[in-house]
C-alpha cells in the first residue's frame, strides 16, 4: 500500500511538472473511503492537501487535524455546518446562496470557500451554472466572513467516452477557465478566485493542459474505490 500510493503520488506529481513546468498546480488526494494511514502516506509522496466529501466520515478520520489543509468537497448540508466549520480548513463547494448565509451566520472569523460550478449542467450534480455565477459573486459582498478564494467545477464523467464526448470536457474545461479569468478581473476583494479546481482522475491531463490550479484525485492514488 505503502509503496503504490507514493509511486502513484510522484507519477503524478512528474506530469504535472512536465504540462506545467515552473508552475505551482496543488494536488489534492481525495481520501473518502480511505483511511487517515492512506492520507498520511500521499501527503508524506508529496500530495499538498486533503479532500473530503462527506462531514461524518471526515470527523471520524481527522479528528485529530491532519499535517495539510482538508477540503470540504461535497454537498454541504445546513445543519452539518457546525461541524465543518471546525473540521475543514476551506469549503469548496458553495453552491447556494442558502448554504452561504448558513456558514456565514456560524462563522466568527472569515473561511476561504469555493465557489462550485456545475459545468455540463448535469441534474445529478449539484453546483451553479456558468450563468449564474457573476450575479453570486456580486452579490457576496454581503457574507462578510466567506472569503472566494476560487472555484471548483465538475465536469461529466470521461471515462469510456467517445472521442467526440471527450472533446466536450474539453472544451467545458477550456470555457471553464476563461469563466475564471473574467470572474477573477472583476478584482472583488471578497473573492480574490486565484485557485481554479478542475480536474479529477480520469480528465485531470486534460484539466492540466487547460489551466487548472488544483486537480482532485482519489483514484489515480489509491486505486479503485470499494464498492459498499
Ligand atoms: C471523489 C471526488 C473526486 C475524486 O474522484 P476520482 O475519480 O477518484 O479521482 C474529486 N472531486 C470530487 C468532488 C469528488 O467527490
Amino acid at each position: 500500500m505503502y509503496e503504490q500510493i507514493t509511486e502513484n503520488v510522484q507519477r503524478i506529481l512528474e506530469m504535472i511538472h512536465r504540462i506545467r513546468p515552473g508552475e505551482t498546480v496543488k494536488l489534492m488526494a481525495v481520501t473518502k473511503t480511505r483511511t487517515r494511514e492512506e492520507a498520511l502516506i500521499a501527503l508524506q509522496a508529496g500530495a499538498h492537501l486533503l479532500g473530503e466529501n462527506k462531514v461524518q466520515e471526515a470527523l471520524n478520520k481527522f479528528s485529530e487535524k491532519p499535517p495539510a489543509p482538508l477540503h470540504m468537497i461535497g454537498h454541504l448540508q445546513t445543519n452539518k455546518v457546525k461541524y465543518a466549520i471546525d473540521l475543514f480548513d476551506a469549503i469548496d463547494s458553495i453552491d447556494s446562496e442558502r448554504i452561504a448565509d448558513a456558514l456565514n451566520r456560524r462563522l466568527k472569523t472569515p473561511m476561504p470557500v469555493m465557489l462550485e460550478i456545475n459545468a455540463g449542467k448535469e441534474p445529478s450534480k449539484t453546483g451553479m451554472f456558468f450563468e449564474d455565477v457573476q450575479h453570486f459573486l456580486a452579490k457576496a459582498e454581503q457574507w462578510k466572513n466567506l472569503r472566494f478564494i476560487g472555484m471548483m467545477a465538475l465536469f461529466p464523467a470521461a471515462a469510456d467516452k467517445s472521442s467526440d464526448e471527450k472533446k466536450k470536457i474539453r472544451d467545458l474545461m477550456k470555457e471553464t477557465g476563461e469563466l475564471w479569468r473574467i470572474a477573477q478581473q472583476e478584482g472583488f476583494p471578497w473573492a480574490p478566485l486565484t485557485e481554479l479546481s478542475m480536474g479529477m482522475s480520469e480528465d485531470y491531463e486534460w484539466a492540466l493542459e487547460t489551466g487548472t490550479t488544483m486537480i482532485r484525485l482519489g483514484t489515480a492514488i489509491f486505486g479503485p474505490r470499494p464498492k459498499t
